[in-house]
């Protein structure tokens, strides 16, 4: 693992790299008693020309940074984040996998590591990158989801945009009980209820009745890399007429909206692109008119996707492709992990 300090209104000392173990805190450290915490995902992948590459580290640096701000925490500057990126991948780079094989996932944790009773930030920070190899996330043919109404995962102008350790715990409930029940994972919806935000980790698209490929706009939802790689990819596509693609769109996505799709999938780091194969709408949690309404006859509440679908998998195959080296980094997305 690769580790830096800093103190409250210091700057970033120089980093070490030394092997996986347990880091010493006070229990009165500002992260386990305040949750004062960010963390990220990459992937370090293996490609067919044989370099081991990030891809676009600079959106996690920067994603960061801004998730810094927001928890009063020294932002890594951009150099050091990826410095230490690059630090970690070549400490570890017997463990990238070989190509298509997997990725060596890095997770760089930022922490407010110092001890201080007072509700407050911490009066000092540790900056830690470390790695572990990683094959698929979703197993199967593809996810099934679950549109839960009990319980929200962000709120209007609070950090659901902040990749912050806090926001996580709170999935972990309604997780286990719709994985116990079947499902991969839970859609989230926005606060009004209606409209569907993402999953625990990973971004949510649909491909409408007309071809056009819809996603939640950010605000409340994590801005992930994976999403916004995507969208590019896509308007490539739609532009070139591939896979019946008309469109693109981003803008509020209804609960209707994703059960009347023809193809679904989730977007993450981890996840990839993966698609969806079942969206069912629980009633657990929802308002008496709504209750009402889905168990009137007509009213749908589940739907299954054609697994994987023509979009979802031209997209799969782009992403891929890109990040395998098999067909050119025209916007400069692959990081050399040695020569970077
Ligand atoms: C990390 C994360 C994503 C995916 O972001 P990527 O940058 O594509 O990995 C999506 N949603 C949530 C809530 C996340 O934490």
């Amino acid at each position: 693992m690769v580790v830096a300090k800093c103190q409250k209104d210091g700057e970033w000392a120089d980093f070490q790299v030394q092997p996986y173990g347990p880091m010493e805190m006070e229990p009165a450290a500002t992260v386990l008693n305040y949750g004062q915490a960010l963390f990220e995902g990459m992937k370090a992948h293996r490609t067919s020309k044989g370099r081991i590459v990030l891809f676009r580290p600079e959106m996690n640096a920067r994603r960061m940074a801004r998730g810094a701000e927001r928890f009063l925490m020294p932002p890594i500057p951009e150099k050091l984040f990826l410095e230490m990126c690059g630090a970690a991948v070549r400490a570890n780079a017997d463990w990238v996998p070989p190509e298509g094989k997997g990725e060596l996932y890095l997770r760089p944790l930022l922490i407010g590591s110092g001890g201080a009773l007072g509700v407050g930030a911490s009066p000092e920070y540790t900056f830690v990158i470390y790695a572990a190899p990683v094959g698929r996330y979703f197993s199967g043919a593809g996810a099934r989801l679950l549109v839960e109404g009990s319980h929200n995962r962000a709120a209007p102008l609070g950090t659901g945009d902040v990749k912050a350790a806090g926001n996580y715990a709170p999935c972990f409930a309604p997780q286990k009980a719709a994985k116990d029940a079947g499902y991969s994972d839970i859609l989230y919806l926005d606060a009004s209820g209606e409209h569907i935000e993402e999953a625990a980790a990973s971004n949510f698209f649909c491909v409408d009745k007309d071809g056009v490929l819809r996603t939640p706009d950010l605000g409340t939802i994590l801005p992930g890399v994976t999403r916004d790689s995507t969208l590019h990819l896509a308007r490539l596509m739609a532009a070139a007429g591939e896979a019946g693609l008309k469109g693109v769109k981003e803008g509020s996505v209804s609960v209707e909206d994703v059960l009347a799709s023809s193809e679904a999938f989730v977007t993450g780091t981890g996840a990839g692109v993966t698609p969806v194969a079942h969206v069912a709408v629980s009633r657990k949690g929802f308002g008496l008119q709504d209750i009402l309404r889905a168990s009137h006859q007509d009213t749908k509440l589940s739907a299954d996707f054609l697994t994987p679908g023509p979009v979802v998998s031209g997209l799969q195959e782009a992403l891929r492709a890109v990040q395998r080296e098999l067909r050119p980094d025209t916007d400069g997305w692959l990081w050399d992990a040695f020569s970077s």
